[in-house]
């Protein structure tokens, strides 16, 4: 693949890396989701190359690469373009061997592009394109706007005009060469807008338990990539309806309108609050919110089943829990209190899905909040006192002094005390 910041250097890049390959006397395409999107008129900024060079071969040919994966047949080159430098993926074209895991093959063979396209999950990312062909050997609309021919040993091209995800060859058997492809369809069917082929999605269904094969840190990465898609609930509902939710989640299937997923920010910066929202979605909690042991559990059973990292299980927790704050206790929640979650990290991700569920409490919870901000001590300010000043004003440490300053701040944010004096002059009457 070529990694670029932006698409017209990434093609560039691949493009100057297939020409020396040519002049090379070698056979070389761009290859796989670079060529849909392409076709789609959407602009790819990661292209990879399949040619017919060995890696020795292509590391020969290239001043600065890395073969990385070699043994699978992929080496990465570097290229400077226009003061960009792009990195990309060659691979040569091969034919998977045996997978005796579910996962990758066992080795690879080198091969055809025939072969290379056959050995790829679905047809629209199984096309060849070459963007050296003469403009008058481009016979489509697709071809003409991609800027290349296309070399389709799949049929690929016809299921792109389709709109159809459609595995390539014998989709049980496909399926059972590495069952995250299920994932995959999914995400491409709700990324792209594309329907799933009768065909592919019949043995997705009837596969989708084995999904529980493959390794949780693989079924996690793909659904953070489906969760963090503005196409999320489509994509939800279609996981739902091919049966992929139960194994993706290690519980039990739901089929529920996923509404709250629908309702949150088209960007998001984390997965946090996709998974919040979906979590909402599931349990029917959107009215209430989620209660505390409830949280506990579904964060801790999505960690293990999604690979979490401590920080995305715990936004997660903490999402859900600011949800249940914000739509519960919030109107009788103390200014201090209020002022302190309005300032809380959860608080963005958890006026989410407050908006999505109950876009009413959010509107009068915001003006509250707008109402602190012009109180004059504003919603965080710098705290008038901490644990240096206690011991300078004579206190001695202790276990307490968390206890105190919490209490001393509180005063601090409703206008109870206004200066360090008054502050410490609360602390001295706290610490008891
Ligand atoms: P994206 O835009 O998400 O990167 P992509 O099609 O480029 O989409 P990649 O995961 O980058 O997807 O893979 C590149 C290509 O490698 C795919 O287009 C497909 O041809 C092939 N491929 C990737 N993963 C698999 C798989 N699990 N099974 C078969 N072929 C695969
Ligand atoms: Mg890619």
């Amino acid at each position: 693949m070529a990694r670029a910041a932006n698409p017209a250097a990434a093609r560039a890049a691949a493009t100057q890396i297939l020409r020396r390959l040519r002049e090379a006397g070698h056979t070389a395409y761009f290859a796989g989701g670079c060529v849909r999107d392409a076709l789609l008129g959407l602009r790819p900024t990661d292209y990879d190359v399949a040619t017919d060079a060995t890696p020795a071969r292509i590391s020969q040919l290239f001043n600065r690469t890395a073969e990385v994966g070699a043994a699978f047949g992929v080496v990465l080159v570097h290229e400077q373009v226009g003061g960009e430098r792009v990195t990309v993926e060659v691979a040569t074209f091969r034919a998977d061997g045996p997978y005796s895991d579910a996962r990758r093959p066992d080795h690879v063979v080198f091969s055809s592009p025939q072969e290379d396209a056959a050995r790829r999950d679905f047809t629209i990312n199984a096309l060849f394109l070459d963007p050296l062909a003469e403009p008058d050997d481009l016979a489509t609309p697709a071809e003409r706007a991609a800027e290349g021919r296309i070399i389709d040993h799949v049929n690929g091209a016809a299921d792109l005009s389709a709109r159809l995800i459609r595995a390539v060859g014998d989709p049980d058997k496909r399926l059972a060469e590495d069952h995250l492809r299920a994932l995959r369809a999914v995400r491409f069917a709700a990324r792209l807008g594309f329907a799933i082929d009768p065909a592919t999605a019949g043995a997705l269904t009837r596969h989708a338990a084995e999904l529980r094969g493959v390794s949780r840190e693989r079924i996690g990465d793909e659904l953070r990539r489906i969760l963090l898609h503005p196409s999320r609930a489509h994509a939800v509902e279609l996981l739902q309806q091919l049966g992929l939710d139960a194994p993706v989640l290690t519980e039990a299937a739901r089929r529920v309108e996923p509404a709250v997923l629908r309702q949150i920010e088209h960007m998001q910066p984390s997965v946090g609050v996709p998974l919040g929202a979906w979590a909402l979605d599931r349990t029917g909690a959107a009215g209430s919110g989620l209660g505390d042991e409830d949280i506990g559990a579904l964060s801790r059973r999505w960690r293990a089943a999604l690979c979490l990292s401590n920080e995305e299980s715990a936004e997660l927790a903490a999402i859900l829990r600011g949800h249940q704050y914000l739509t519960r206790a919030w109107s009788a929640a103390t200014v201090a209190r209020q002022k302190r979650w309005a300032s809380s990290s959860w608080f963005a991700g958890s006026s989410q899905l407050v908006r999505a569920t109950d876009s009413q409490a959010l509107i009068s919870i915001t003006q509250t909040i707008s109402k602190h901000k012009s109180d004059g001590i504003g919603l965080n300010p710098a705290p008038l006192l901490d644990g240096n000043d206690l011991i300078g004003a004579g206190f001695s440490p202790s276990p307490s002094f968390k206890r105190v300053l919490d209490d001393v701040y509180d005063a601090q944010l409703e206008g109870r005390v206004r200066d360090q004096n008054e502050a410490v002059e609360l602390a001295r009457r706290l610490y008891v």
